[in-house]
C-alpha cells in the first residue's frame, strides 16, 4: 500500500528541505520504514520565517468575512479527503482505521467552528468621560505563530493551532512530529487548494529541539503553541517568556475519574474503558486513576476487567482491531517498566500486563489493582493503555487524592447525586471536568490545562482569543 510524499510546505510551495538530513517514517505495526522524510536546515526556517511575515501582513488585511470562506473550503477539502488522510495516519501512527476516521473528520468540525468564530472576533466599546470620545478595544492578530504539534493526533493538534490562528488573522509556521508527517501533509494540503495565500502556513520537520531553539527567539515570531510532554512544555514556555511571547501549552494529564456508590456502574466501566484503550491510551486526557467507591468497586473492576480483556490488538488497517499499537518502541519500553516497577511493589495485574508478538509495537490494554502509593505509574502520567484501579470510602478524601498530583487536564466523575456532582465539579483541580458522560474536547467547547498541565485554550471562543491582542483606541472628533 503506498504512503505519502513527503516535503515541506514553504511560502505555498512544497518544498524539499536543504542540507541533506533524513530520516526514516516507520510504520508502528511493523516497525518497518515506509518514508524518508528530510529535515529543515536553518536556511529552511529562514525562508519559513520571512514567509510568514509576508504571509501576515497579506493575510490581516483579508476580511474576516473572506477568512471564513477559504476556511470553510478547506473544511470541506478535508471531508472529501478523509479516507485517503486517515489511510495515511494510521500507516503511520498506528492507531485503528475508524478513529483515523473520526479525527480526520473532526478536523473539518474544528475549521468550519473557527471559520465562523473569526467572523464573531467582537472588540468593545468603553463608555467615554467626555463628549465626542470614542474609547475603543480592537482585537488583532498577534502575528506570526510558531507551533509544535505531537504524533498522538497529528491531524487534530495541528488543525487546533492551523484554524485558530489562521481565523485570528495569524500566520504560522508549525512543525509537525517527525514520527507522522504524512497526515499534517495531507492536511495542509487541503487549505493550499483551499486557496490559503503563500506564507500564511508553513509545514516544517527537523530536530525538534533546533527548530524551538531556532524559532521561539525569533523576533518575527509573536506566540508560541506546544502540545507536548510538561518537562519540554516547562523548556519552551521558559525560553517564551525569556523573549516576551506569549505562549499556549497543553502539556500531559494524570487523569482522575470518580466512581461513587450511586453511579450507573455498568454505564461507567463501558464507557471509560472504551476512552481508556482509545488510540491505545496515548491521549492527554486518557482516564487513568479510577477511584471506585469501595461499595462498588467489586462490580466496577470486574465489568472494565472484561472489556478490557476482550478487546482486539492489531494492526490499525485491519478493520477487526479494536486497539492498535504504541506509536513507537519508546511507549512499550515506558509501559513495560511501569507494569513492572508496579508489580515489583505489590501490585496486581487484573489483566494485560505485557508486549504483544515480536514485530510491531503492541501491548495488552491493561488494568493494574492493589497498587502501592510509591508505585512509579501513579505519579507518572503512563501514556499508555494502562487502567490503574484504586479505592476510596470518603468524597473529601478521594478529593484529596485526585488533586494530590501537579496535573490538571481533565477529570471525569460518575455519580447521580446532583449535590455530589456540584461539589466534585467545584473541587477538582482540572482545566476540564465532566460527569456522566464523556464531553470533553468539542470544537467550540474550551479545552485546556491547569498546573502542570499548562494554560491557555484550544477550543472555544478561548482558543481563538489566544491568538489574538487588544489594542485600546481612544478618539476624539
Ligand atoms: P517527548 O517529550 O520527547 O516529546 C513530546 C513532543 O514534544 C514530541 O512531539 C516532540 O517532537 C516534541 N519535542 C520534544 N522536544 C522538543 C523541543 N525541544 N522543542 C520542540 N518540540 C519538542 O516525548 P515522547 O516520547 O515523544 O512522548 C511521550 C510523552 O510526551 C508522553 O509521556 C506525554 O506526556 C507527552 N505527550 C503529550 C501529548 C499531549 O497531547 N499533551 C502528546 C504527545 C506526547
Amino acid at each position: 500500500m503506498s504512503y505519502a510524499t513527503l516535503k515541506h510546505y514553504i511560502d505555498g510551495q512544497w518544498v524539499e528541505p536543504t542540507g541533506g538530513r533524513e530520516q526514516d517514517v516507520v510504520n508502528p505495526a511493523t516497525n518497518q520504514p515506509i518514508g524518508r522524510l528530510g529535515l529543515a536546515s536553518r536556511a529552511d526556517l529562514d525562508k519559513a520565517i520571512a514567509a510568514a511575515e509576508r504571509g501576515f501582513r497579506q493575510w490581516r488585511s483579508v476580511s474576516a468575512f473572506e477568512r471564513g470562506k477559504i476556511l470553510r473550503k478547506a473544511a470541506e477539502l478535508v471531508r472529501a479527503r478523509a479516507e485517503e488522510i486517515a489511510t495515511i495516519l494510521t500507516q503511520e501512527q498506528g492507531k485503528v482505521i475508524a478513529e483515523a476516521r473520526l479525527e480526520v473528520l473532526s478536523a473539518a468540525d474544528i475549521i468550519d467552528w473557527f471559520a465562523g468564530e473569526g467572523q464573531r472576533a467582537y472588540g468593545r466599546l468603553i463608555p467615554a468621560r467626555a463628549d465626542g470620545v470614542r474609547n475603543m478595544v480592537i482585537l488583532e492578530p498577534i502575528g506570526p505563530v510558531a507551533g509544535f504539534a505531537p504524533w498522538n493526533f497529528p491531524v487534530t493538534q495541528a488543525v487546533r493551532k492551523i484554524a485558530a490562528a489562521l481565523a485570528a488573522g495569524c500566520s504560522i509556521i508549525l512543525k509537525c512530529p517527525e514520527e507522522t508527517p504524512g497526515s499534517p501533509i495531507g492536511l495542509v494540503g487541503c487549505f493550499h487548494d483551499a486557496g490559503v495565500p503563500a506564507g500564511v502556513i508553513n509545514l516544517v520537520y527537523g530536530v525538534p529541539a533546533e527548530i524551538s531553539e531556532y524559532l521561539i527567539p525569533h523576533p518575527s515570531i509573536r506566540k508560541v503553541s506546544f502540545t507536548g510532554s510538561v518537562s519540554v512544555g516547562k523548556h519552551l514556555n521558559a525560553l517564551a517568556a525569556s523573549h516576551m511571547k506569549r505562549a499556549t501549552m497543553e502539556l500531559g494529564g494524570h487523569a482522575p475519574v470518580l466512581v461513587f456508590d450511586d453511579a450507573d456502574v455498568a454505564h461507567a466501566a463501558k464507557l471509560m474503558a472504551a476512552f481508556k484503550y482509545r488510540n491505545a491510551g496515548q491521549v492527554c486526557v486518557s482516564p487513568t486513576r479510577f477511584f471506585v467507591h469501595e461499595k462498588v468497586y467489586d462490580n466496577f473492576v470486574a465489568d472494565f476487567t472484561g472489556i478490557a480483556s476482550g478487546l482486539k490488538v492489531g494492526a490499525g488497517l485491519d478493520p477487526t482491531t479494536n486497539m492498535g499499537p504504541l506509536a513507537n518502541p519508546r511507549r512499550v519500553n515506558a509501559m513495560e517498566a511501569f507494569v513492572a516497577d508496579a508489580e515489583e511493589k505489590g501490585a496486581r495485574i487484573a489483566t494485560g500486563g505485557s508486549r504483544v508478538g515480536n514485530e510491531g509495537n503492541f501491548f495488552q490494554p491493561t488494568v493494574l489493582t492493589d497498587i502501592p502509593e510509591n508505585a512509579r505509574v501513579l505519579s507518572e502520567e503512563p501514556f499508555g493503555p494502562l487502567a490503574l484501579m484504586l479505592r476510596f470510602k470518603d468524597t473529601d478524601e478521594v478529593l484529596s487524592r485526585a488533586n494530590a498530583l501537579p496535573f490538571g487536564l481533565a477529570s471525569y466523575a460518575f455519580t447521580k447525586n446532583g449535590n455530589t456532582a456540584t461539589k466534585v465539579a467545584d473541587a477538582l483541580e482540572s482545566g476540564m471536568v465532566t460527569i456522566n458522560h464523556f464531553g470533553i474536547a468539542l470544537p467550540e467547547t474550551p479545552f485546556g490545562g491547569v498546573k502542570d498541565s499548562g494554560f491557555g485554550h484550544e477550543g472555544g471562543i478561548e482558543g481563538l482569543q489566544v491568538y489574538m491582542q487588544a489594542k485600546f483606541v481612544s478618539h476624539m472628533g
